[in-house]
């Protein structure tokens, strides 16, 4: 029988506001939003008791090494507020010590003494959404925070860490914001680098439907960089982050050693995880499903799992993993990259099947093989860093046609 997943995430949907570029499964609660009794406080609490409900309703429990709180935007979220949460895992199922516990925060909502509250409820590795440190660039992509709500926010995680308050921090910037090029980027990096981050992550700007960016784009009000002007800054990323001591151990995500997110890892690897509030995805045996996005639906949906104990999320049945294709595109993002031969097996592939869909797909890679974009020490295949990592795109789509080709 396969064991209960040991990490959790937690889905906030509140924003201030939706920024240019968001698609997410968010609630744009207006900017003088307030969770202390103020504006959308009753919407807060109202979506706090569905989501304990539902954290409560899981019936095979067992404790967590890694709670990743996101949104959203959690830092609307009141310092008790996150306690409330963090205290009903540790209470029902068990919080492991050392476990790695996130908060996503946002330069706009809140303060240090929002940040000592979060710590003291348990948090102990904080992801700061500040995307870049340039006033302009900022407002156009339509977020709410400025330069200095960033700088300030920085400075308080960077004094946290350093007193041993918390065990990391982690810094999101996004590298081809419109109205951006390669000198400001090398700003911006160079600014954060000042504030030590132990972690960063960093973005490409992808334009989702129905955003306020496409439409920009739409009537030429807004230019995207274009490949070259991209592949440039990645470059820049790269050699910068590099000498200043980071790995790049995922496609986005650079850390100093011995903080790499334990969280995200657990997707990446396409270990189990539970997932609690509207629109989230839970994977606890390799079965996702995902929440509704409404409110409404997604307080429906929580209603007749605990009264029916449906379970949606918990089936736990021992099947290897439906989606082959995401968890070799998962892998190798990874540095490590992905064993593909003890992937196939796991999919219950036999060895001729296993070794005639190998060469396969080897055949679509031929190319890249040779350019050295995708290297191999024997079954592991990887990205090489930074040419592979900046061209997984072509490498990936090349392996989705592999896949609806034998699917
Ligand atoms: S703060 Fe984050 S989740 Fe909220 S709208 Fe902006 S990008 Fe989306």
């Amino acid at each position: 029988m396969l064991k209960p997943p040991r990490s959790a995430y937690i889905h906030i949907p509140f924003c201030h506001r939706r920024c240019f570029y968001c698609d997410f499964a968010i609630i744009p609660l207006g900017d003088n939003a307030d969770s202390n009794g103020g504006v959308g406080s009753k919407t807060i609490n109202d979506y706090l008791f569905f989501l304990k409900k539902e954290i409560l309703s899981i019936k095979h429990k067992s404790p967590l090494s890694t709670i990743y709180i996101g949104g959203g935007t959690p830092s609307i979220l009141n310092p008790n507020q996150i306690k409330d949460l963090i205290d009903i895992f540790k209470l029902n199922y068990g919080i492991d010590n050392g476990a790695e516990i996130t908060m996503e925060v946002d330069p706009a909502s809140f303060n240090e003494n929002d940040l000592f509250g979060f710590i003291k409820a348990g948090v102990n590795r904080f992801s700061l959404g500040g995307q870049s440190f340039n006033n302009n660039l900022l407002e156009k992509a339509g977020r709410r925070h400025t330069f200095e709500d960033l700088e300030n926010s920085c400075d308080w995680l960077q004094k946290a860490y350093s007193e041993r308050l918390i065990r990391s921090w982690s810094l999101d910037l996004i590298q081809d914001l419109p109205s951006s090029n390669l000198d400001l980027w090398a700003i911006d990096l160079e600014k954060a680098l000042t504030f030590k981050p132990p972690h960063i992550s960093i973005y490409d700007l992808n334009i989702e439907d129905g955003t306020v960016f496409q439409r920009m784009i739409e009537i030429g009000k807004i230019a995207l960089l274009n490949d070259e002007e991209s592949f440039q800054n990645s470059k820049l990323t790269n050699s910068i982050l590099r000498k200043s001591g980071f790995s790049r151990y995922e496609i986005s995500n650079y850390s100093i050693p011995g903080h790499q997110s334990r969280h995200n890892r657990v997707y990446w690897k396409g270990i189990g995880w539970w997932s609690f509030g509207q629109g989230s995805t839970s994977a606890p045996w390799g079965i996702k499903f995902t929440r509704p996005r409404i409110s409404q639906d997604y307080k429906q949906w929580v209603t007749s799992q605990c009264d029916e104990g449906l379970e949606y999320s918990l089936v736990n049945k021992s099947i290897p993993y439906l989606d082959l294709d995401e968890k070799i595109m998962l892998g190798m993002r990874l540095k490590e990259g992905v064993n593909l031969k003890r992937l196939f097996i796991e999919q219950g592939w036999d060895e001729e099947k296993t070794k005639t869909y190998l060469n396969q797909l080897l055949d679509t890679w031929k190319d890249f093989r040779e350019n050295g974009i995708l290297c191999n020490e024997g079954d592991r295949f990887f990205l090489s860093d930074p040419i592979g990592m900046d061209l997984s795109n072509q490498v990936l789509i090349n392996m989705f046609r592999w896949w609806e080709n034998i699917s």
